[in-house]
């Protein structure tokens, strides 16, 4: 509270729905499936070493991150689970830094493998490494017809040591499974052709939260999760699946309550007119926070223990509130932007919805201008 006192606009984050999503997906998985947590972009938004650190006492086995720096930082906050990374690594300092931070690279090709060999080997060290197949996604990896010929090479190399085989679905949110059922069955290919070659991979993964959720049949040895953890459902129809806590709230404070008259405009451009004499609330929190711009006179807030329309566009640091129904408000007032009270709830999802994009983009948005607030 000390914290919240000093604040204008803050995220919330919620580390008790956390552990419950970890601990809910935990016993959701097969129990020999081990759970990683995916914190890439500071955990979606939430925070990445407060994540990981209560993901992993709740029962996440390991982590995922995109970027070397990105795993700097576990490793500095001492965290020493086992940190993969899923972004390409190429430059030999880059690698060099992985060998020392002891972080887990994936490998998509050949010629990379061959470059972290090399680095590795000047520097009289092995490094776990997990292989990436590219069953459809087209991104990341090599294809997936060329499984064989890339692990055989891979695992001629002596200083690389493979700790799994993987690969990323494009479209497990969807409720068509086609092309999801597809890649599984590229992948499950793959591996049978490097069984019946005589190698059986340490472990293999594919699932994402909407696979994990959506399909047990593809939880394999590591499920890597990263939207479920902070308690948002990849797709509506998968919301009965288990029951996740939303982790992330975004709240600002009212800094003036007061009467605009009839007819007035509403902020820069007056996309917002005034057809009564209307009680406003200027709040705190703009654009330069990551509230996107383009929700101006589409956003709702809840104050007061009710909804309220933003109105006029939304500014660097300030936006507005038509609060004429709601009595008794003064300056200091929370307002809650995406949050629960009571039964009232806006979620990172309608903001998705509104804009035509989808949740984990309205997670990454939010600027370090807000501080996190751990509670
Ligand atoms: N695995 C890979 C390779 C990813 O890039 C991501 C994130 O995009 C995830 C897993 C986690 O995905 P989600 O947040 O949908 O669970």
């Amino acid at each position: 509270s000390f914290l919240v006192n000093r604040q204008r606009a803050w995220v919330e984050i919620d580390l008790t729905a956390l552990a419950h999503n970890v601990k809910t997906l935990k016993n959701f998985i097969q129990p020999q499936t081990k759970l990683m947590a995916v914190v890439k972009a500071d955990a979606y938004g939430h925070g990445a070493v407060a994540v990981a650190q209560t993901a992993l006492t709740n029962g996440a086995d390991c982590l995922a991150i995109a970027t070397l720096p990105e795993g700097v930082e576990l490793r500095q906050a001492g965290i020493n689970a086992p940190i993969l990374i899923l972004g390409a690594i190429n430059a030999v300092e880059d690698i060099q830094a992985i060998a020392a931070w002891q972080l887990e690279p994936t490998i998509c090709n050949l010629e990379q493998a061959l470059v972290f060999d090399r680095t590795l080997a000047s520097l009289g060290k092995s490094l776990p490494v997990h292989l990436k197949l590219d069953t459809g996604m087209s991104r990341l990896g090599t294809n997936w017809q060329d499984a064989n010929s890339f692990v055989s090479l891979v695992k001629s190399l002596s200083n690389l040591k493979i700790a799994s085989i993987y690969s990323h679905f494009s479209t497990a949110d969807e409720s068509d499974r086609t092309t999801m059922n597809l890649q599984h069955q590229r992948f499950q290919n793959a591996i049978t052709q490097l069984k019946d070659g005589g190698y059986i991979p340490p472990q293999i993964h594919l699932a994402n939260s909407a696979a994990t959720l959506c399909d047990r049949s593809c939880h394999y040895d590591i499920v890597r999760v990263g939207l479920a953890l902070y308690g948002l459902y990849p797709a509506p129809h998968l919301r009965n699946s288990i029951e996740l806590k939303p982790v992330l709230q975004v709240k600002a404070k009212i800094a003036q309550v007061k009467i605009i008259p009839s007819g007035e405009g509403v902020s820069y451009g007056r996309k917002f007119i005034t057809k009564k004499d209307t009680k406003i609330a200027v709040v705190g929190i703009g654009y330069a926070d990551g509230i996107p711009r383009n929700l101006s006179n589409h956003l709702q807030a809840i104050v007061g223990g009710k909804l309220v329309d933003q109105i006029g566009s939304i500014t660097m640091d300030q936006l507005m509130l038509d609060v004429d129904h709601i009595p008794d408000l003064r300056s200091g007032d929370i307002v809650t932007l995406i949050g629960q009270q009571n039964d009232l709830s806006i979620s990172a999802e309608d903001w998705a919805n509104t804009l035509n994009t989808i949740s984990w983009e309205i997670l990454c948005s939010f600027k370090h201008r807000l501080p996190r607030i751990y509670i």
